[in-house]
């Protein structure tokens, strides 16, 4: 995901993998809140920008980075790091299994039953500025 410079690496000017990213209700309460947070300028910027099929709403297609990057959902955080998340271009990194990666989830989001992290949405397929963002 569009990352700032963290280690062991960079997702700087990338956003490839910033498509298609399943959202619990959880999540979608502190996006929410973060979209709710942006100057009018930077949604009406979000929203004339051209993207690819599925891209994520959230993304700064021009900058190359992500607007809710304090808010931005689990997935999107472990990216390049567990299975069925790997980075096409740091393939070098050793990847977290999916069952160890799901109980992280849950942990780290506080989360008590499987419903609690269930996707209520897909930014960039259900989720866009048309659909999910536009009534805030
Ligand atoms: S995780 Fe990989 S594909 Fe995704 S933004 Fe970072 S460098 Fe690009
Ligand atoms: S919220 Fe969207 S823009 Fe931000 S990192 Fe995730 S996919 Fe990328």
């Amino acid at each position: 995901m569009a990352t700032t410079n963290t280690k062991p690496f960079s997702c700087d000017n990338c956003i490839e993998c910033c498509a298609n990213v399943p959202v619990s209700a959880k999540e979608m309460v502190t996006i929410r809140r973060a979209v709710r947070a942006m100057p009018q300028e930077q949604i009406d910027r979000l929203r004339g920008q051209t993207r690819k099929t599925g891209a994520c709403p959230l993304v700064d297609v021009e900058n190359k980075r992500c607007t809710v990057y304090e808010a931005r959902p689990w997935l999107c955080r472990m990216f390049g790091y567990m299975e069925k998340a790997q980075c096409p271009y740091n393939k070098h990194i050793k990847l977290m299994p999916f069952a160890e990666a799901q109980k992280k989830f849950m942990a780290d989001v506080g989360a008590s039953t499987q419903e609690d992290i269930q996707a209520v949405g897909v930014l960039g397929r259900d989720i866009t500025w048309e659909k999910g963002l536009v009534r805030l």
